[in-house]
């Protein structure tokens, strides 16, 4: 991938392309820039717009999680960020370049399990290293390193199969962290997991996050993940899946999951939900009416 080289001047960039960044209050722009991103689905029962007119940006170092409803869209923007499907309309910029295909300034994961089976843990976290052509001795070395960060040491040798779905998780984050990646894109990672294992994950995730100053998109529907994490919640509406709210989360860092029993992070939780009740809902009678032309036809 090209990178661009020296920055330009802020004076060069319009003030749309600026941003502050939260931490030193300086201009940077953005990591990912998303505008206007609309997705049309042609469908049997005719052509549906899955996402309609999206527009945010992630600046360095943040974390912001994109929320909705099943079928509201998260999973179509994901994929467009990164570069697996086109969009219909609009702009996806990142690290300034635009999107057109598979980019190594982005890490995926996925919500499925996406471990080879038939390779061991260190093995599956220096795929992409021995695709970019990496020596061996490196890809052990950077391998390891990010086996570690994930705390997966002592595990390095085991097979996926031996161990736990949180652990199994835990290596596909490694994998993507491995390429060093601008942006690390996650859709609805812990959502096969207990509600335990997912708020210790997150743990896992701000200390990592914090120690790479690492640039994140976390698409998920659960809403404790998204106020444990997030530095800005974005709420998606169901059909068309538009941005209908963007709740700043304003509880300090560093964070750990101690914080799901403040009262703080209850107001948040209760004030999106308040958001994602309505949204639900008309995703359940959306879905529930969809099964039953089902039945009919
Ligand atoms: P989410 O991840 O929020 O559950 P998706 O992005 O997967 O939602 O899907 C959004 C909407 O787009 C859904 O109604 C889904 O059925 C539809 N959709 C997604 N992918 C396709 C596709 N390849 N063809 C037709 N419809 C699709
Ligand atoms: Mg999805």
């Amino acid at each position: 991938m090209a990178v661009h080289g020296a920055p330009m001047p802020a004076s060069a960039k319009t003030t749309h392309e600026l941003e502050r960044s939260a931490s030193g209050g300086r201009a940077v722009a953005p990591v990912l820039r998303v505008e206007n991103l609309v997705k049309r689905f042609d469908t049997p029962e005719g052509p549906i717009t899955a996402v309609d007119r999206v527009s945010f940006s992630v600046a360095q170092g943040e974390l912001i999680s994109l929320i909705g409803p099943s079928g509201c869209g998260k999973s179509t923007v994901f994929n467009i960020v990164g570069g697996l499907v086109p969009m219909s309309e609009g702009r996806v910029h990142v690290n300034g370049e635009a999107i057109a295909g598979p980019h190594a300034a982005i890490g995926m994961v996925f919500q499925e399990e996406s471990t080879f089976p038939w390779r061991t843990v260190l093995d599956n976290v220096a795929f992409p290293l021995e695709i970019a052509g990496l020596r061996k001795s490196e890809r052990i070395e950077r391998g390891m390193h990010y086996v570690k960060l994930v705390g997966l040491d002592g595990f390095e040798k085991r097979y996926p199969a031996e161990l736990s779905g949180g652990m199994r998780q835990r290596v596909s984050i490694a994998r993507a962290l491995g390429s060093a990646p601008k942006m690390l894109l996650m859709d609805e990672p812990f959502a096969s997991l207990d509600e335990q294992t997912r708020l210790l994950l997150g743990d896992k995730v701000l200390q990592i996050q914090q120690e790479l100053n690492q640039t994140i998109l976390l698409i998920t529907h659960n809403i404790t993940e998204a106020v444990q994490l997030s530095d800005r919640v974005l709420v998606m509406s169901y059909r068309p899946g538009r941005i209908k709210r963007v709740v700043e989360i304003d509880l300090p860092r560093p964070r750990t999951s101690a914080i799901v029993s403040s009262d703080a992070f209850g107001r948040y939780v209760a004030a999106i939900w308040g958001d994602l009740r309505e949204e639900a809902s008309r995703g359940m009678l959306s879905e529930e009416a969809q099964s039953s032309r089902h039945e009919r036809a």
